[in-house]
């Protein structure tokens, strides 16, 4: 797979492979002005001994949320450090712009805030969804109304008050994909977001399939080293003015801090996403052929995330890893494993947790950048006896396991 050569982004007439841009994008000035990394920025607030400027300004992004010219004016406004990080993400995502958030839960509120406040509140939804995501929905926290459909149910699930459709793909955490293009036909002019997070604009832009917004937990690959917690929005101009509004009147802004570490996991993305892609395809293909695992799930187009399902009591896999990190979230550069039943999903009814295809069995894997052979040993003694293979439980027939990971 040569991602970086179909991912080329344009910029002033040139087109910039992927991994160009991740090393360079949000970074165009630092030359001009002597440096090399990018200065953090940590002012709160701004002086400025011209008051009618200002209020100028204060103006103008009342009525479009566009970013102030001139100088920033307080930092729930903007962040000079948080929007070089929005400029690359969005040069990578291939969008006009991109609007940063605390974290992604912040982001997708905004997004909800959004289309709410235009009296859009009925969403319609594609399950699985990550676990708190479809708490949000489901629970109606924000005011929303959700509708679950399949991908095929979408054109006819849509109502005059819907506001947003809302998918996952590859999805956590059953790593299901939608065809991108086909839902963003049926949404018609109603708004797609796609939750980007598991495949990254290095494996899947959903902008170029339709999509008018492109939502990531930045707190996974983007930020890529498990220690930001972070969210972020690409669209359109129009799209990110009323979300720069939400964002400045709910306060859900991202740390300047956060900014740019996020700018600096960027500039590795391409990089640690194939690594550890490639890993993740190792491992698919041997869990596949463990007579201890009932199934695999590995997306087609490929990704760090793998999720099996056991013969045995998962319980005891999480229990039973040394190398691997037994842990919520995903995206870090060391492997983490955990039991979505338990923790990411648990606030998900059990009912419709299973309908989504959350087995209880189910086991989710984000692979980092270890030594395959390192990893496979850890969870090869995590899976416990060979022996407890399905055979003694078996009434006949085939084995349910696959020759090759299902690609779903
Ligand atoms: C983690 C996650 C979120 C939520 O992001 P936070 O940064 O934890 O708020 C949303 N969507 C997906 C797919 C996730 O994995």
């Amino acid at each position: 797979m040569d991602w970086d050569k179909d991912a080329r982004t344009h910029t002033r007439g040139t087109t910039r492979a992927l991994a160009t841009e991740a090393v360079h994008a949000g970074r165009d000035d630092l030359a001009r002005q002597g440096l090399h990394a990018p200065p953090i920025d940590l002012s709160t607030t701004y002086p400025s001994y011209d008051s009618r400027g200002e209020a100028a300004r204060i103006d103008s992004f009342a009525a479009t949320g566009a970013e102030p010219d001139g100088p920033p004016v307080y930092g729930r406004l903007g962040n000079p450090t948080v929007a070089r990080f929005e400029t690359a993400l969005a040069r990578l995502e291939g969008t006009e712009t991109a609007v940063a958030f605390a974290s992604g839960m912040a982001a997708l509120s905004a997004v909800l805030l959004v289309r709410g406040s235009m009296g859009l509140r009925h969403v319609v939804a594609v399950r699985p969804l990550y676990g708190c995501s479809d708490h949000l929905l489901t629970a109606g926290l924000l005011g929303s109304e959700v509708t679950w459909t399949d991908p095929a149910g979408v054109a006819d699930a849509l109502r005059p008050d819907t506001g947003l459709v809302l998918v996952e793909s590859p999805a956590n955490p059953t790593l299901a994909e939608v065809d991108l293009r086909a839902v963003a036909h049926a949404c018609g002019s109603v708004p797609l977001l796609v939750d980007n997070t598991f495949a990254t604009p290095v494996l899947q832009r959903p902008a170029a399939h339709g999509a008018r917004l492109v939502l990531h937990s930045a707190t996974k690959y983007l930020g890529g080293h498990g220690d930001v917690l972070a969210g972020v929005v690409a669209c359109d101009e129009e799209f990110a003015g009323r979300l720069r509004q939400i964002r400045f009147a709910t306060g859900g802004v991202l740390h300047p801090l956060a900014g740019y570490l996020l700018l600096r996991g960027l500039s590795t993305l391409p990089v640690r996403v194939r690594a550890a892609s490639a890993n993740a395809a190792e491992l698919a293909r041997r869990l596949a052929a463990d007579p201890r695992v009932a199934r695999v799930h590995y997306p087609r187009i490929g990704g760090a995330m793998v999720s099996f399902e056991v013969h045995g009591d998962p319980h005891e896999v999480i229990g039973g890893v040394r190398l691997v990190t037994p842990a919520v979230s995903l995206g870090s550069v060391d492997t983490l494993i955990q039991h979505p039943a338990s923790i990411s999903h648990r606030i998900v009814d059990a009912d419709d947790r299973r309908d989504a295809g959350v087995s209880d069995r189910l086991l989710r894997l984000s692979v980092g950048l270890e030594d395959v052979d390192d990893l496979w040993a850890d969870l090869d003694g995590a899976l416990g006896e060979r022996t407890g293979a399905p055979e003694g439980g078996r009434t006949g027939g085939t084995a349910d396991r696959p020759e090759a990971p299902a690609r779903n």
